[in-house]
């Protein structure tokens, strides 16, 4: 046996796989032959085959994708088996899959490690598809119901769920809280976990590693001291055998309160050994009597076949639901029973065959209730037919409202920019610098588009200090040219002036005008620039969001940039539509997404990446302190002002306690004053100061007569100073780790090394901490953006709460991705043959889509 074998036992087989070098294993894919002809599989089958290609992507998703880092040679391998493949009798849909499948795997091996992970789920999932395709009987798939008995369906589940027998105001105000309000919402209020009841066990017959049910009494309920933990014990008995159930975390009274001695419970769990003695820990409990369902007391039948002889789904527990699942269970299995027949979303039947997926009412009666023959496993880790039903679902009528955005994006009219390099080639002139490959790559991309007569409609990605700024002048350059005037969007007033007087000193030698609007311009010097801008005297128009939008009438414009901002551009262009623009738009964002992740998301943007900052940056080395090293990070201060360098103390500030922290900021900024730093000018910004008050403490920062600046999140974005070295970041814990290194952007601008500490408070949990590290491991923003997608899901990273996107109650981007490329291929699909859904077999489809979508398909045209 070779040590490969040993490490990684079934998936890793010496003739599939050899090792190479000392950590990185090549699949060699010739030697399988001699792996058919040993196994006496001659000649192969179609799912040997398929299983041959899946081992090296199973082996590649162990070990949390690390596997994945070691293996090369993936293209190759797979690439000669499918070729195998396609010499096999197949139906023209497999071809398709395989094709399909041939086009993904090629340029596999040089991606980058979070793209090579997304494609391998996606290729996993066409796999899976592969053999399900032949799997699939045409009979499970229903054809669509009428429209009418579709509507009728969707008012029963829009009903409100406390009409529903059984409850109450009371209980209808607790499921609110988990937002569940209508019959649909408690449908897709799916089990966080499901238990395999399907035999309950005597004590005596519990395997050790084996998680199982078993049922018994409570012999001993109690507390007590194990070492220096205390722990909770139930010793649990019947005519066989006492197993002990432990917690170690607990609130005693709880406890204490719950279980009696003399219960009857049923637990389920990993049973352990223990010299000698069986354990359970943290198993899942469920009392059988005294409790929620049975005033009387007695002990129900064994038989009660929706709480045992089956797989029992277990949901996840709000404030006075605690310990109610069987009683929850009674009540969802009446509403799945009553209305999960009603679920129809209308996706076509063939799509459906083609994907092998259940009918979604189907769907939503297993995933609450899976049937005896359902798998366990695959049911826990969301993966079941029925959670992929629901999955697909969701991704689906995503795409199709991106693919519908898009369409309706190429359809309209754009401008096309007559572009001269009249004034781009007299700004890099004066430049003194060149602008990074990167940076010229993007305003070719740029250029391209703003040539065409379609609207541009581009995402523009780059790492903070990547020079974004920079590329958008040079589009907006190309615009004015043509006599077009430039709308550049800020999130803030201070990130507009930044950019104002950043710009203005770059376009004023070029002849160009350029006006600040924000709203704390006096009244006739306000009046007199929007005038201005109305005329077309203005070509280069900067200001907040909401003041271009819904303050100003251009006379031309011609270009819309914004910066910073998650919104999907085409939002933003719907609502310049509005108001009769048809601008092309560039979009900049500082959060890095990777690439394939951003093609699927942002489905109707097109997305340019600056992969590369500018030369002549000092590194940024990054610690996590705890308030009783607070003295390191004040020598830091010291040492690196004492070197003619400046510093930034960041203070969070949430909406929630805005006034609180503010204060804490103010106060920081008098403490250092006069107790720590006596000898330095210590100097303070926030929002609700005035805009000149701010300006001046700026301007003075910038001219080094203040050493340290204290402020509040204000700047994040767009500051400027290369001479700044070390910023310290108060409450670090309560910053996404995105919004930490775009602050952190702020440093390392200069040739000097700088140093950024994250002051973590003293309560910050374990996870807290462990996610703070990663601030100090990279300084790489996919890296961070992944962990950012990890732990928050995308809804947080990309701002997709706001930005007017679906929410989804299933699905998961990063563990779901290859379904989410299935669904878009088949929405992209549906939607280039019927561009404004207006076929009679589509309306189904339409309805729940606009449904779904709730008036934020703007540019779309249907509805
Ligand atoms: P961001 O992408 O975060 O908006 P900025 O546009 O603010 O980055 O650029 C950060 C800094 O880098 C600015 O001071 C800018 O002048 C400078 N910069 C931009 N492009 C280059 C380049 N090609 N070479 C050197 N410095 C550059
Ligand atoms: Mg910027």
């Amino acid at each position: 046996m070779s040590i490969l074998e040993r490490k990684n036992p079934g998936i890793v087989t010496r003739h599939s796989l050899k090792p190479a070098g000392r950590d990185i294993i090549r699949i060699d894919a010739f030697s399988w032959k001699s792996l058919a002809s040993l196994s006496n599989m001659n000649p192969p089958e179609l799912s040997s085959i398929l299983q041959t290609i899946e081992k090296p992507l199973q082996y590649a998703s162990g070990n949390s994708y690390g596997n994945l880092r070691k293996l090369k040679g993936l293209e190759p391998f797979i690439r000669h088996w499918l070729k195998k493949l396609l010499s096999f009798p197949l139906n023209p849909e497999q071809v398709e899959v395989i094709h399909h499948l041939e086009a993904r795997i090629i340029g596999f091996d040089g991606l980058d490690f979070l793209d090579k992970r997304l494609r391998l789920l996606e290729i996993q999932e066409m796999l899976r598809n592969l053999k399900e395709k032949t799997l699939l009987p045409a009979e499970e798939t229903l054809p669509l119901p009428t429209l009418e008995v579709f509507r009728e369906g969707q008012k029963k589940l829009r009903t409100p769920i406390q009409f529903v027998k059984g409850i109450g105001p009371r209980l209808s105000a607790l499921l609110a809280k988990k937002g569940i309000r209508t019959i649909e919402d408690a449908l897709y209020f799916i089990p966080r976990q499901y238990i395999d009841r399907r035999q309950i066990r005597k004590i005596s017959e519990l395997t050790p590693g084996r998680i199982e049910t078993v049922r018994g009494t409570i012999l001993q309920a109690d507390g007590v001291w194990r070492g220096r933990r205390r722990v909770f014990e139930l010793h649990i008995g019947d005519e066989t055998g006492v197993l002990i159930a432990k917690w170690f975390h607990f609130n005693p009274r709880v406890m204490k309160a719950r279980f009696k001695k003399g219960m009857s419970l049923i637990l389920s769990g990993e049973v352990r050994l223990f010299q000698f003695q069986k354990e359970m820990h943290h198993p899942e409990v469920e009392v059988c009597d005294g409790g929620e369902d049975s005033p009387s007391g007695g002990i129900p039948p064994l038989d009660d076949s929706l709480h045992f002889g089956r797989i029992i789904p277990i949901y996840s527990e709000t404030e006075g639901l605690y310990q109610r699942q069987r009683w929850i269970r009674r009540i969802w299995k009446t509403i799945v029973d009553a209305y999960a027949p009603c679920a129809e979303s209308g996706i076509p039947p063939e799509v459906c065959r083609r994907q092998g997926l259940l009918p979604l009412s189907e769907a939503l009666r297993k995933v609450h209730f899976p049937d005896e023959s359902d798998h366990w496993a695959l049911l826990n880790e969301g993966k079941s037919p029925a959670h992929r039903r629901l999955i697909f679902d969701e991704f689906f009528f995503l795409e199709l409202g991106l693919a519908l955005r898009r369409s309706g994006t190429q359809r309209e009219k754009g401008i096309a920019f007559p572009i001269q390099h009249r004034y781009t080639q007299a700004l890099r002139r004066r430049l003194p610098f060149s602008l990074t490959p990167a940076q010229e790559r993007v305003i070719a991309e740029i250029e391209a588009d703003m040539r065409r007569p379609i609207p541009m409609n581009r995402l523009l990605q780059g790492d903070v200090g990547s020079g974004k700024t920079l590329v958008a002048l040079m589009a907006a350059l190309m615009a004015v040219e043509g006599g077009y005037q430039v709308a550049l969007m800020a999130p803030t007033e201070i990130l507009a002036e930044q950019h104002f007087f950043n710009l203005r000193s770059l376009v004023e030698p070029l002849g160009l005008r350029c006006s600040l609007l924000t709203s704390r311009l006096r009244r006739p010097l306000k009046d007199s620039i929007r005038e201005e801008i109305e005329r077309g005297e203005c070509p280069i128009v900067i200001g907040t969001h909401a003041l271009i939008q819904e303050a100003v009438n251009f006379k031309n414009l011609g270009l819309a940039i914004i910066d910073e901002q998650h919104k999907f551009g085409v939002l933003q262009r719907a609502a310049l539509r509005k108001k009769g623009y048809r601008p092309d738009v560039l979009v900049m964002t500082a959060t890095p997404i990777p690439r394939t992740l951003a093609m699927t998301l942002y489905g109707d943007l097109d997305v340019s990446i600056i992969d590369q900052l500018p030369p002549g940056r000092g590194p940024i080395a990054t610690r996590v302190l705890s308030d009783t090293e607070r003295f390191r990070a004040y020598r830091l201060l010291r040492e690196e002002i004492g070197k003619g360098r400046q510093a930034y103390v960041v203070y969070p500030l949430v909406e929630e306690s805005e006034q609180l922290d503010l204060k804490d900021a103010t106060q920081m900024a008098k403490h250092l004053q006069r107790d720590i730093f006596p000898e330095f000018r210590v100097g303070l910004v926030h929002g609700q100061m005035k805009g000149e008050a701010k300006e001046a403490v700026m301007a003075d920062f910038k001219d080094r007569k203040v050493q340290i600046l204290v402020s509040t999140i204000v700047i994040e974005v767009g500051i400027d100073v290369p001479n700044a070295t070390v910023m310290v970041i108060e409450h670090a814990e309560r910053f996404g780790l995105s919004q930490l290194h775009q602050l952190r952007g702020r440093i390392g601008r200069g040739p000097d090394p700088s140093f950024c500490i994250l002051m973590a408070s003293p309560d910050t949990s374990e996870e807290g901490r462990r996610r703070l590290k990663v601030m100090e491991e990279t300084t790489d923003g996919f890296r961070i953006a992944e962990e950012d997608l990890e732990i928050r899901g995308p809804g947080d990273l990309l701002g997709t709460q706001q930005s007017g996107l679906p929410d989804f109650r299933v699905a998961h981007f990063i563990r779901d991705f290859g379904l989410l490329a299935e669904a878009r291929k088949e929405a992209f699909a549906i939607i280039e043959k019927d561009p404004l859904l207006s076929l009679p077999e589509h309306q189904i489809m339409k309805e729940t889509l606009l449904f779904r979508w709730q008036g934020r398909l703007q540019l779309a045209d249907v509805g």
